[in-house]
């Protein structure tokens, strides 16, 4: 049995529903359970259409909801039977009626619960499961629709959803292992349920999670992430358009990639893959023949230091100057305390004598948290940073990659700088507008010479 995941883009129009069909059809003698995002940029559109309802713009949501209604039709239509299609009708009818409802609700109360996003934006990968099963039909496979609501089961923390493992392994055992033996099964990414049966998410991008989860639940023997590039790249795409592809990454290192903003993988994905010791594939729906990344426990030995460069944009530098002139006893633990409070990740954290800089992602309670941290110390706040982070299994037995990143960088202004613990990593904090700059040479120094057996 294998898992095969299809993003956003890879079921975006009639077109690419149908590459994943034939993609589907010819691994058909493995068993796959097939795991889909909503269409194109369904969930983005579903948000807005929320927060268009609670702003008071209740006709606004409603047409942007009928156009919804209207893309989903017309991509579906010509990959569904045509006695198949009075169902898909019946379908978006009973979808868009619950989603006018709960707009027209939210536009009564005004307010936008985690709750209530999460009802929304479940409808994404509720109808594009469905449709791509009824689709399925079309390419001459029997396929079942599984609701994933009812088996991957989770916590109550709406919007960032953390399964409940043992509850939806054993629902993965019982309901969906049986039939996959039969039927090509098709699930929603993304969404889950409480033990209440009330609807969650699993976080943005999560359909890579549910697949993993969905793979060592059913005990798949590969979970197969179908997007739209080649594999894990050397660099990420939007930033350095020449990145080559990495055949052969460990779990760890695509973790650590993920984490630092590599969006092509979920950062959960490989939890329960490792677990379970299951391969994940990164593959190209638009170009199935090329091999792709495969994410293994041992990774292929290699000659370079590093295996790719992750960035993140859009981060905030936080500079903490203790007010004494030392550093006194207790000064980090309450540092992070406030941080705690206001459930906000910190990811890059260096310290100096007197001082701590520490980056966050999320400047949702930006302003509590100073407020408080000033009741100690002194606070500043640089917005507009970005993070560069190396990541390789080699850099721990490599000495002198910080030398060499500091030399490629040259002119760049380095703002901080860290090594993870696991020492997988290098990571840098530099100016968002210079962030281009830094990827492009730091990728000349450390891909100048590429190892075959694990680059393309
Ligand atoms: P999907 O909808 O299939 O889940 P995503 O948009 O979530 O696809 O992820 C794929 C995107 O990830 C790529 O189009 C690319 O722009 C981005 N990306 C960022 N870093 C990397 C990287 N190192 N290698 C490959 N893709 C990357
Ligand atoms: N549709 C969800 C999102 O856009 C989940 C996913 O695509 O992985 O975040
Ligand atoms: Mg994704």
């Amino acid at each position: 049995m294998i898992v095969m995941k299809f993003g956003g883009t890879s079921v975006e129009s009639a077109q690419a529903i149908e590459r994943v069909a034939s993609i589907v059809k010819t691994r058909r003698q493995r068993r796959p359970v097939v795991v889909v995002s909503a269409m194109g940029k369904t969930t983005n559109r579903l948000l807005a259409i929320a927060q268009s309802s609670v702003n008071g713009q209740r006709e606004d949501a409603l047409r942007l909801l009928a156009e919804l209604r209207d893309y989903h039709a017309r991509e579906a239509r010509p990959v569904i039977r045509e006695q198949d299609w009075p169902q898909a009708e019946r379908l978006l009818d009973e979808h868009f009626q619950e989603l006018s409802e709960l707009v027209k609700g939210l536009s009564v109360l005004g307010e936008l619960t985690p709750r209530s996003i999460d009802a929304i934006s479940s409808y994404g990968e509720r109808l594009s499961s469905a449709l791509a099963a009824l689709a399925f039909r079309n390419y001459g496979m029997d396929a079942a629709h599984v609701d994933s609501r009812q088996v991957i089961l989770t916590d109550e923390r709406h919007t960032q959803a953390a399964p409940l493992y043992p509850q939806t392994y054993a629902r993965l055992e019982q309901i969906v292992r049986p039939l996959a033996e039969k039927q090509v099964v098709v699930m929603g990414g993304f969404i889950g349920s409480t033990e209440k049966g009330v609807t969650t998410t699993l976080g943005r991008g999560g359909s890579d999670f549910s697949a993993s989860i969905v793979g060592a639940g059913i005990g798949a023997e590969e979970i197969q992430i179908w997007t739209d590039v080649d594999g894990m790249l050397t660099a990420d795409p939007t930033i350095f358009p020449h990145g080559r592809r990495v055949k052969s990454i460990s779990f760890a290192e695509a973790a650590e990639l993920a984490y630092f903003g590599a969006k092509v993988l979920h950062p959960a994905t490989v939890l329960p893959a490792i677990e379970r010791d299951i391969p994940v594939l990164i593959l190209n729906s638009r170009r199935p023949e090329v091999d792709g990344t495969r994410i293994t426990s041992t990774p292929v030995p290699c000659s370079n230091v590093i295996k790719s460069i992750a960035c993140k944009r859009n981060i905030t530098v936080v500079n903490i100057h203790s007010t004494r002139m030392l550093m006194a006893h207790g000064f980090l633990r309450r540092i992070f305390e406030v941080f705690d409070r206001y459930q906000t990740p910190v990811d890059v954290v260096s310290t100096s004598e007197v001082s701590v800089s520490l980056t966050i992602d999320n400047t949702a309670h930006l302003e509590t948290i100073c407020g408080e941290l000033s009741q100690f110390s002194e606070v500043d706040v640089e917005r507009g940073q970005a993070i560069v982070c190396l990541v390789g299994e080699n850099i721990r037995f490599t000495p002198g990659v910080a030398g060499r990143a500091f030399h490629a960088l040259g002119p760049v202004n380095i703002r901080m700088i860290s090594q993870g613990a696991s020492r997988l990593n290098l990571t840098f904090v530099v100016a968002e507008e210079d962030l281009a700059q830094a990827v492009e040479m730091l990728h000349g120094e450390f891909f100048r010479e590429l190892d075959p057996a694990v680059f393309d």
